[in-house]
């Protein structure tokens, strides 16, 4: 891609990984990582583990100076209080994380996030320093239905309620029926949705977020096909699941993003 985005390559642990795994990982992984060009050819890697291993792989990283970012997977919609079992984003800023992921399908799906529920999240970690990973994507039905772009661009308008300025965000495109599922889109599919959320980016914020903003593609990504995604304009990155749990896959993924 010719912009002057940085490539952002993200690994969606999901549920997987306990603190003491995710030490050895991010030591192996940075490790695998040592030899690839400075800074990565000018990516930028980051991992999304569980909640339970942020204060290990934050302690890790910041005493080895590791050019790992790092993120947690979701984040409460309100600050403090009752609120049984839910994590504050002042919590998080609290422990360095830099990014959260906000209205993942599975969290959509498996926990019933409508889309005002993803806006007030998004507002929450706007509000506490963190930098949004927005999560949008169609179903198979959606795609039969209504087209590439339609549901995508409604859940992103949803999710952007009420945001305004030049705010720091990621956008990934998560086609639900590439999950998990080995069935990645093109490249050229994920193009053309990227650009309709560009689109979308500059009618609501301007067209100096629209440029700064990465736009990433996930579902089913993994070394063999991540060069195919990166030659795309307005693909800018990558959040991977599966892929980012095996550390050859995930080392790979890094550097054969160009
Ligand atoms: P996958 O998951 O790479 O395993 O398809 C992507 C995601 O859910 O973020």
């Amino acid at each position: 891609a010719v912009t002057t985005r940085t490539p952002l390559l993200a690994g969606n642990w999901k549920m997987n990984l306990d603190h003491l795994q995710s030490i050895a990982f991010v030591q192996k992984l940075a490790w695998s990582l040592k030899d690839a060009n400075h800074d990565f050819d000018g990516a930028e890697v980051a991992i999304f583990p569980p909640f339970t291993d942020l204060r290990s792989v934050q302690t890790l990283i910041s005493a080895d100076k590791l050019p790992i970012h790092f993120g947690a997977q979701d984040v409460s919609a309100h600050d403090s209080g009752a609120y049984t079992g839910e994590i504050s984003g002042a919590f998080l800023k609290a422990l360095d994380c830099q990014y959260v992921i906000i209205g993942h399908s599975e969290r959509r799906t498996l926990h019933n996030e409508t889309d005002e529920v993803v806006n007030t999240k998004v507002l929450a970690a706007l509000k506490h320093g963190l930098v949004p990973v927005i999560c949008v994507g169609e179903t198979a039905e959606d795609l039969e239905k209504h087209g590439p772009s339609a549901v995508p661009v409604a859940q992103l308008k949803a999710a952007l309620a009420s945001v305004t300025g030049a705010v720091d965000i990621v956008v990934a495109y998560e086609p639900v029926w590439a999950i998990g599922s080995g069935q990645a889109a093109t490249p050229e599919q994920a193009e053309q949705v990227a650009a309709q959320l560009r689109v979308t980016l500059r009618e609501l914020l301007g067209d100096e977020v629209a440029e700064a903003t990465r736009v990433l593609y996930g579902g089913s990504v993994k070394s063999g096909n991540i060069a195919g995604f990166m030659r795309e304009p307005n693909v800018d990155g990558a959040l991977i699941g599966g892929a980012s749990l095996d550390l050859n896959e995930f080392a790979s993924i890094v550097r054969f993003q160009k």
